[in-house]
């Protein structure tokens, strides 16, 4: 079975911590069934019809064309560049043009040589996974990549039920999401490709039954498309506004919601260093993956006073060993529109560095915020860190786990560390449900409370700390014996999901 990287049997090896904690915690046999496998499993397909393409000729080819004529195409801005080199080729771009083509080629000058490839219906694998919903509609991000699998929506939807209930939110855990290379499509493109999910799924998802919300490669734009797709031809569609989450705030999305993942493991982050006296001024951090978390994170943390010392990403890493400009890094990357990739890669304001020096950078705290399974056991080897954020989902293989614990490097584990996300979904759907607007203030001063109040009762879970405090109780939760953090997160989610069980039972 492939893996979360296209491993082998990733969706047994995340459900290990499973089965470790439902032992401790002795789980009662019936529930652990209902738990181990998801609820639903649902893959479907969506076609759209694509757009003629420009696509970069290969360079063994250009000798063949170098004495074609140069096109003059006037309505530059018909040409949409796209992140892959390729452009779509909008038809308005031939009304004025002065085109030579020689066996599908065309020269543009300063633009290079392209072969057009036809558009026409193109077909994608689209995936739903509802793993569970015994304390509220399922919950989970939409991913848009090219190497998702059933294997790692499995894990990923498991891991939104029991984030869902460390971070006390009513809802249960989904994931889903489309099998594509979103940056090698126009956005008309991923629109349509947006909206045909949306009609596909229309009747298996709803406020009160799977909502969605923006992961890898999806943002608040589609989440606009799938509301739009979801609410068309309903009299009441703005009672439905909750079948989303992470909307743009001025259709129905909560304030701080864009920045709540980062703003999250900040809150972690404040609560590790509390306990261990230690101070995220001047802090040393580094940071994989620069998307909606991993920039988040990054700002907030150097409003805090911390370094951001190195970056890396899909297409390359950025070091700055006195610490990055992330005002003009933030900017490069999400708000330059040449910057099709939205990379840190040839960021003028550092210097470029291998990934694998990346993770050898003596800094206080390491911060995987891209995808699964990138702290293995060697790269944990490598790492001169005090601490692991896993602000991604499944950043760190087992193995990686044992060599954090045996090198002693703390770890704050995905399910409470990223779990500002779908704590502030959460109360975007509450607004959504009361019609209200709450402001940014309101909505972190709840987050924070959530997240450090729930972090600290993993943590007395994780040393057998058995203690009640104002804010919570933790002695119906340790287990007699001190544990690693990441089972102690999973016995509490798992203690809250059997409740349900044992008090209301299953239906038939
Ligand atoms: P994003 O698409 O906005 O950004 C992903 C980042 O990861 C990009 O910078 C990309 O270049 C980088 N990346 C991709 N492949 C990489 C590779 N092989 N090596 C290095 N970097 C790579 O995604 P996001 O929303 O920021 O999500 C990042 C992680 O956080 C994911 O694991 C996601 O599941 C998790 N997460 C996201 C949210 C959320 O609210 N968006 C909530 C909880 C967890």
């Amino acid at each position: 079975m492939a893996g979360r990287n296209g491993k082998k049997g990733f969706y047994e090896e995340s459900m290990e911590t499973f089965y470790r904690a439902a032992d401790l915690i002795r789980m009662d046999r019936r529930v652990r069934m209902e738990l181990e496998e998801p609820d639903f499993e649902h893959i479907f397909y969506v076609t759209i019809d694509t757009r003629d393409r420009l696509v970069p000729l290969p360079e063994e080819e250009l000798p063949r064309f170098v004495d074609l004529r140069p096109s003059g195409v006037k309505a530059g801005e018909a040409l949409e560049p796209l992140a892959d080199g390729a452009f779509i080729l909008h038809r308005r771009a031939l009304l004025s043009a002065d085109i030579t083509m020689r066996q599908g080629v065309i020269n543009i000058p300063g633009k290079g040589f392209f072969r057009l490839e036809p558009g026409g219906p193109r077909k994608f694998k689209a995936y739903r996974i509802q793993h569970n919903q015994v304390r509220g509609p399922y919950k989970g991000g939409i991913r848009y990549h090219k190497d998702v699998t059933l294997d790692l929506f499995k894990a990923l939807a498991a891991d939104m039920t029991w984030k869902t209930a460390i971070a006390e939110v009513p809802f249960g855990g989904a994931k889903g999401g489309i099998k594509i290379d979103p940056f090698a499509y126009s956005r008309e493109e991923i629109e349509h490709l947006s909206l045909r999910y949306v009609y596909k799924l229309k009747n298996l998802m709803g406020p009160f039954l799977d909502i969605p919300a923006p992961d890898v490669g999806t943002n608040g734009e589609i989440m606009a498309y799938m509301m739009r797709q979801y609410t068309d031809g309903e009299r009441q569609h703005h009672a439905m506004r909750g079948v989303v989450t992470g909307k743009d705030v001025r259709i129905g999305g909560s304030e701080g919601r864009s920045r709540a993942t980062g703003q999250g493991v900040v809150y972690c982050l404040e609560e590790w260093a509390r306990e261990k006296g230690f101070d995220l001024r001047g802090a040393r951090v580094i940071i994989q993956g620069f998307g909606n978390v991993g920039s988040a994170a990054a700002e907030i943390l150097d409003s805090l006073g911390a370094k951001i010392v190195a970056v890396n990403d899909a297409h390359g890493t950025v070091h700055r060993d006195g610490g990055l400009d992330v005002t003009a890094l933030m900017q490069y990357v999400h708000h330059d529109p040449r910057n099709l990739r939205r990379s840190v890669a040839g960021f003028p304001g550092g210097t470029p560095i291998s990934k694998s020096d990346f993770w050898g950078i003596d800094a206080d705290i390491c911060i995987p915020a891209a995808l699964g399974e990138e702290i293995d056991g060697p790269v944990a080897e490598r790492l001169k860190v005090k601490l692991v954020a896993e602000a991604a989902n499944g950043p760190t293989t087992l193995e990686g786990d044992r060599v954090l614990e045996a090198r002693g490097i703390d770890l704050i584990p995905d399910v409470i560390c990223n779990a500002g996300g779908v704590t502030v979904s959460y109360y975007e759907w509450l607004q959504n449900q009361r019609l209200e607007h709450w402001t940014e203030a309101e909505v972190n001063g709840r987050l924070e409370q959530a997240l450090k109040k729930n972090y600290a009762l993993i943590r007395d879970v994780a040393c057998d700390r058995a203690r009640r405090t104002v804010l919570y109780d933790s002695r119906s939760y340790c287990v007699g014996k001190p544990i690693h953090v990441r089972t102690a997160a999973k016995v509490v989610a798992l203690k809250r999901i059997e409740v349900h069980y044992v008090l209301e039972g299953f239906s038939q």
